[in-house]
């Protein structure tokens, strides 16, 4: 048995051919599934064989809802879900002026080990497969009655440490069949995995990408991030020019200041000299601090001195909107807790 919420209407086609099914039924099918039926009794036009075939070979499985929030101003959602086998991701929706934004987890844990996010503490559990995290959508949609416009990848999980569950996924939203997701609305987040990043670029994809630089050299960025010691910021660049010339794409470069590590007015200089002339915007956000480690968050008067310096040099920035701070909103907060809680329990 498989989750049909793992197919692609490509490979649904296949099935139904392979079973003596027109392939039409496949879309029919997909239709049924983005209006939110998750049900082959209830798929109206399809003849019984059809639907009886379907339900001996697929089942629906749509993340369960463990827990939910909602910041005070009521602009961020955050979710707990649980697989099947028990397994716990969150998501976040945003709601912003020009529409809804997801932020979906594409594993469950991390391996990359960046020390200031929380997802990556307990390691990386297992992927998730395309229809899982299309769960997410799904569900989060039901949940919060609002239509979700914009899909980031960056929650917990590394996406292209999960490349072709990625491209699956990435084929089943933009579908105009599936939930009709234009490439544009969609950023996949990366720690930097180079070679990932220039087998995405050959997709020639719409998508944007966004790096999680962090650091202004190799030195720096080699102590928060176990990656720079796989990939120089030199390789990791060139990979993104080539991302840029390929697709011309504006790159965003994310950058979590963190008082009296990486936010000196020389960081600033130093990230403006490798960025030069680069097609690109740099996202400052100040670190969401954790208990597990003693990063702690730049000023706002150091923030706001780092980012003019950008500027002054010519390099696009913004300064990210902090939301759901109240909720744990941020990377594998939520997850944490909860897992600690249940821990807890077990030990009284
Ligand atoms: N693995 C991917 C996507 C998930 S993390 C990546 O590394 O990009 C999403 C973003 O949140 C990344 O930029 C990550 O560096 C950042 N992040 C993680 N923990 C954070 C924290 N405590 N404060 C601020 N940003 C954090």
């Amino acid at each position: 048995m498989k989750n049909i919420l793992d197919y692609t209407l490509e490979e649904l086609k296949f099935w139904m051919k392979e079973n003596g099914e027109s392939v039409f039924r496949s879309k029919q099918v997909f239709d049924w599934i983005y209006k939110g039926i998750y049900n082959f009794d209830d798929m109206k036009n399809l003849p019984l064989v059809t639907k009886q075939k379907l339900k001996d070979n697929f089942y629906f499985s749509l993340p369960e809802v463990v827990k939910q929030c909602k910041s005070k101003d009521g602009d961020t959602f955050k979710f707990l879900f649980k697989y099947k086998d028990g397994n716990i991701i969150e998501s976040v929706v945003m709601k912003y002026k020009h529409g809804n934004s997801i932020c979906v987890s594409t594993q469950v844990g991390c391996r990359m080990g960046c020390k200031f996010c929380a997802s990556t503490l307990g390691g990386m559990v297992r992927n998730l497969t395309p229809g899982e995290i299309l769960g997410e959508i799904l569900v989060a949609g039901r949940e919060t009655k609002e239509r979700i416009s914009n899909i980031v990848m960056m929650g917990s999980g590394e996406p292209l440490d999960n490349f072709e569950n990625i491209l699956k996924f990435l084929e089943i939203v933009n579908s105009p069949n599936g939930l009709n997701i234009g490439q544009r609305h969609i950023t996949l987040s990366t720690c930097g995995v180079v070679p990932k990043i220039i087998e995405l670029a050959d997709k020639n994809f719409q998508i944007t990408l966004a790096i999680s630089l962090h650091a202004p050299n190799d030195e720096m960025r080699k102590n928060i991030m176990p990656i720079a010691y796989k990939y120089t910021i030199e390789e990791l660049l060139k990979a993104c020019r080539y991302y840029i010339e390929k697709t011309n794409r504006r790159i965003t470069f994310e950058y979590a200041l963190v008082k009296g590590v990486n936010d000196g007015i020389e960081h600033a200089e130093e990230l403006s000299s490798i960025l030069k002339g680069m097609l690109c915007h740099v996202n400052l956000i100040p670190v969401n601090e954790i208990k597990e480690n003693a990063l702690r968050k730049s000023s706002p008067e150091d923030v706001k001195k780092f980012s003019n310096i950008l500027l002054r040099n010519g390099i696009e920035t913004t300064i990210r909107r902090e939301m759901g701070a109240d909720i744990e909103a941020a990377c594998g907060q939520l997850r944490r807790s909860y897992l600690e809680d249940k821990n807890k329990i077990k030990e009284v």
